[in-house]
């Protein structure tokens, strides 16, 4: 028998509800009519308990046994722009330095060094050119790219409004992965919160950019959900998917700086906003048969039904800042992810100092990479904690001087969960995930197929 409680979880559904054992994240959905003869049958808890021991090992694993594999790397502190949610102080943005060619490559060096001696031979590591806005060094970042890509898989994270086409040949032909921000359907939307520093509007750019990507598998978008968008998120969704974007991200605000959260949405009304969004996804593809990839919501779903399959690390606990990546500002500052560039306390060391080896122990690292959803009131009895992680370190260090505190969204993530039940009991999940997500997982756990009635 089980020795562990499990819980109902009301999902909102007509005929099913889940059950869950929070510790492992092991849940079933059951008849909500049959639910307590299901939570009595001794079968049932006799196959839970049976598999508690491998199930907790997959989730110690995923939790605590991950190596560093990726970089998130600031060639520059420079920005374009002046985004009113940016978490960069706007000194740093408008007026600081660029990494040199040099420089770069001296910092190559020294992360391959190092993830020479942690990942197998076989793992690439995947550096980020992240921002400020990288492309505003784009010279010293492409010589980069051209002179590492075979050992490091890179990405950028761009702003979009300095690729031409020259910089968009040079990324395709070296396979990075390219991210742009894009938040509304128009540029009387998308201009409330992303513009120059002298306000001009930067929409049509981006838009030109997407249409140089069209048929470019690897590139996605970050849509930053706002009070500013939040009414048109599916305009932006028939948008993004009438441009061939293959993936974007309807992230929350991050709500670490007081421009971001002076433009918090209500929970509730992200929740309406974003399932909206998300139906419209799956109305489209069934229109045209082409899907576009809400990669956030994505994540949420393999969170639930493949823990380990999961692509994005802000939904684990403890998250993947310092654990999984880390960051690196323009002058080498090694930080546990972006979210904590320009706060000096959380700088652990200096990459062209040997920092590299012992920032992962700091206090400024382990602040991060040992919160758990165990030590934040409210989240240690949430039944869903280990598929939520309590995001952000970062957002409940802003809001409540203290990273052992809920993030800004704990009503939204319920709303997504509850959401994410509801289509597996309705047997439309795979509708809303990239159609190779399951090409080398392996199922360790299926209930259904031993027990009739459960989901
Ligand atoms: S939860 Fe916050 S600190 Fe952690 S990885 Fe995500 S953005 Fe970074
Ligand atoms: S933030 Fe909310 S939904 Fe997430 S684990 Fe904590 S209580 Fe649960």
């Amino acid at each position: 028998m089980s020795h562990r409680p499990l819980t109902t979880f009301d999902i909102g559904h007509d005929r099913y509800s889940a059950i869950i054992e929070p510790e492992t994240a092991f849940w079933s959905l059951a008849p909500t009519a049959d639910l307590h003869r299901v939570l009595l049958d001794p079968e049932y808890l006799g196959e839970i308990s049976a598999r508690e021991r491998s199930l907790d090992e997959e989730m110690r694993l995923l939790r605590f046994g991950l190596l560093p594999s990726a970089v998130y790397f600031n060639p520059t502190e420079r920005c374009n722009l002046n985004c009113t949610y940016c978490y960069l102080p706007e000194k740093m943005r408008r007026g600081g330095k660029h990494m040199t060619e040099n420089q770069i490559f001296a910092a190559m060096e020294l992360l391959l060094e190092y993830f020479g001696k942690t990942l197998p031979a076989t793992t690439r590591p995947q550096v980020i050119f992240h921002g400020s806005e990288p492309m505003l060094n784009r010279r010293a970042v492409l010589a980069a790219i051209d002179r590492y890509s075979k050992e490091i898989a890179f990405g950028v994270q761009t702003n979009g409004t300095l690729l031409d086409a020259e910089t968009i040949g040079r990324l395709i032909e070296n396979q990075v992965s390219i991210g742009l921000s894009l938040d509304g359907p128009a540029a009387t939307i998308t201009d409330l919160t992303r513009h120059t520093h002298g306000g001009r509007s930067i929409h049509g750019r981006v838009i030109s950019a997407l249409e140089a990507l069209r048929g470019y598998p690897n590139h996605s978008v970050i849509s930053t959900v706002t009070t500013k968008n939040l009414a048109h998120l599916r305009e932006l969704v028939d948008l993004l998917h009438g441009l061939e974007v293959p993936t974007c991200m309807l992230n929350p605000v991050r709500c670490t700086l007081p421009g971001a959260r002076s433009i918090r949405p209500d929970d509730g009304a992200f929740a309406s906003a974003y399932i909206a969004a998300l139906e419209r996804t799956y109305q489209l593809y069934r229109e045209t048969g082409r899907k576009l990839i809400v990669a956030n919501f994505a994540n949420a779903i393999l969170a639930v039904i493949a823990p380990t399959a999961r692509r994005l690390m802000c939904d684990i606990s403890p998250c993947g800042g310092g654990r999984c990546f880390f960051a690196v500002d323009a002058n080498g500052g090694l930080f546990p992810c972006s979210e904590f560039i320009g706060l000096p306390e959380f700088q652990a060391g200096n990459l062209f100092d040997g920092g590299l080896e012992s920032c992962f122990a700091s206090d400024a690292f382990t602040s991060i990479t040992t919160r758990t959803v165990e030590q934040i009131d409210g989240c240690r009895e949430c039944a869903i904690r280990n598929y939520c992680g309590a995001p952000c370190p970062a957002e409940a260090c802003a809001l409540h001087e203290t990273a052992a505190a809920k993030g800004a969204f704990c009503d939204f993530y319920r709303e997504q969960f509850r959401f994410i039940f509801r289509l597996i009991a309705d047997g439309l999940e795979s509708a809303y995930l990239w159609d190779s997500w399951d090409s080398d997982a392996i199922t360790t756990f299926d209930l259904a197929a031993k027990l009739p009635g459960s989901a």
